[in-house]
């Protein structure tokens, strides 16, 4: 009974620049009286059929965008004799779709971490159930991922956990209530011991994969103690505590690594944090700004973020701490206008923010704005490829539409096309040169240009192109630019580097 874990993907760019780290969490997972998994990461290259045989069993990790892919592959294997097995935040929310078009004999729901085992031991029993309960596991108790199973010299950046669940409760957003509002942490220790590991094999960059690397903030803590709150004090400043400790461990790392992570704005004023954050050498941080104006925040339930110059001073506060920005906006919110592309392009340019990413608001299954459109949308007659909109994942992709809800002011088109043109403007050749100025040498100004590049080419064009021709030149770009690119983010392995005391 063999094992393979598939990151499914309509797209394989050869090169990848993040480690998909649940792929190797679940090969830790795996008891070794199976032999180690077979990982397949799709955005590397393609599954190969042939190597799946009658009762291996294939793991297969979904979200809603690769729900599709996810589900040929399951039907396919399958047919082969294998035992079909979904997990992820898709299936999680739609169980029963893995049955339907997955070929699924079993779907895990929550957290992968302990039950995996279960659910091999009993399918080597034959007593396999139809769904099984992960739910939130501890964070004492997330597996430390399987990096000894990477394959050499395909990725850009390792990538780390510290915690799982963010506190707020964006409502376009599902980590809060899939992760939980109760931040889970690891303890430093393990983090450390898995960067150590990456480190001794040439990984420089390293994501730290959190939902939100700062879940404390001081404004948390002055309301709590404006209550009078003893517990909930007490509570937040444990964690809060736990997450110096980590960083303090993260500074006594070798001065070559580069972490980066996501965090909310909030801690822009937390300039006690902003420091450790700079001597744990967490160089980078991508921060959701959504909207530049305080109606677009209010309609997302972000209003704890900052808009318009104050905006512009709190982004700046985390480039005077060596924090560099990818800012997050969000096009097709109800308050947006026809200006609102060209307002959010000059500030994301004025804001000294490093990169940006501008997305298309799509209802998220499993949030509270999906949630709405749901029930809006009930008595819409709409079928694309004999599919509501509401099930937009299910459409073909040739057929799938790139905005999904009316908006008041602006048409499809207008908001498609006025979020590719800000990608344009942000990520022209002498807007990225500008901003390359914060780097001294030349070679690392050529750098940040061509990774500009592949960042646009990859996340960009390949999402928002109408034409697939558009789609499968950016990708065919993305793959030429990813190898040189790779070898700008590693260096010499240090195998003999140990856990810092
Ligand atoms: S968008 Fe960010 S801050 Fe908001 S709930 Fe999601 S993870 Fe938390």
């Amino acid at each position: 009974m063999r094992i393979h874990l598939v990151n499914p993907s309509d797209i394989a760019f050869g090169t990848a620049v993040i480690t998909p780290r649940w792929l190797y969490v679940l090969a830790a997972a795996t008891p070794a009286q199976y032999g180690d998994p077979a990982v397949i990461d799709e955005t590397l290259d393609a599954i190969n059929l042939d190597s799946i045989v009658p009762g291996d069993v294939v793991g297969i990790g979904i979200h809603t965008f690769n729900a599709l892919r996810g589900y040929e592959i399951g039907r396919e294997v399958r047919k082969r004799g294998a035992v079909v097995v979904f997990g992820g935040i898709h299936p999680t929310l739609y169980p029963e779709e893995s049955f339907e078009l997955g070929g699924a004999h079993a779907v895990v729901k929550g957290d992968g971490d302990r039950v995996w085992s279960t659910v091999l031991a009993d399918c080597q029993a034959g007593s396999l159930k139809a769904t099984y309960e992960g739910g939130r596991v501890g964070g004492a108790s997330f597996q430390s991922a399987r990096w000894d199973l990477l394959p050499a010299d395909r990725y850009m950046w390792g990538s780390v956990q510290t915690l799982r669940g963010c506190p707020k409760h964006c409502s376009f957003c599902s980590v809060w209530r899939t992760d939980g509002q109760q931040p889970r942490q690891r303890t430093a220790d393990a983090v450390v011991r898995e960067i150590v590991e990456l480190r001794r094999m040439g990984f420089r960059f390293i994501l730290l994969s959190d939902d939100n690397f700062y879940p404390v903030t001081v404004e948390d803590l002055r309301l709590a103690e404006r209550q009078g709150n003893t517990a909930r004090i007490e509570s937040l400043q444990e964690i809060r505590r736990e997450r110096f400790e980590l960083m303090d461990r993260l500074a006594k790392l070798p001065d070559d690594l580069v972490f980066y992570t996501q965090i909310t704005m909030e801690a822009a004023e937390d300039t006690e944090f902003l420091k450790a954050m700079n001597r744990a050498k967490i160089r980078g941080a991508l921060v959701g700004v959504e909207s530049v104006t305080p109606e677009g925040l209010k309609s997302i339930f972000k209003d704890f973020n900052y808009a318009g110059e104050n905006l512009v001073t709190r982004l700046k506060e985390f480039r005077k701490h060596g924090v560099h920005i990818l800012g997050s906006f969000i096009f097709g919110l109800p308050t947006d206008k026809s200006d609102t592309f060209d307002a959010t392009a000059d500030l994301a340019q004025r804001a000294d923010i490093a990169f940006a990413q501008f997305i298309m608001l799509t209802p998220f299954p499993g949030t509270v704005d999906f949630a709405k459109w749901e029930e809006k949308m009930a008595s819409d007659p709409t079928r694309v490829g004999g599919y509501p909109l509401t099930r937009f994942w299910l459409i073909p992709r040739e057929l799938r539409p790139k905005v999904y809800a009316p908006h008041p002011a602006l048409s499809p088109e207008q908001i498609r096309q006025g979020t590719q043109s800000t990608w344009d403007r942000f990520y022209s050749i002498p807007a990225i040169w500008e901003r390359a100025s914060i780097i001294k040498s030349l070679r690392g100004r050529l750098a940040f240009v061509l990774i500009s590049k592949l960042y646009r080419q990859m996340y960009a064009n390949t999402g928002i192109a109408t034409d697939s021709a558009r789609a499968s030149r950016s990708a065919q770009w993305a793959r030429w630019l990813a190898r040189p690119c790779r070898r700008l983010f590693v260096a010499a392995p240090m195998p003999d580097l140990q856990v810092p005391t």
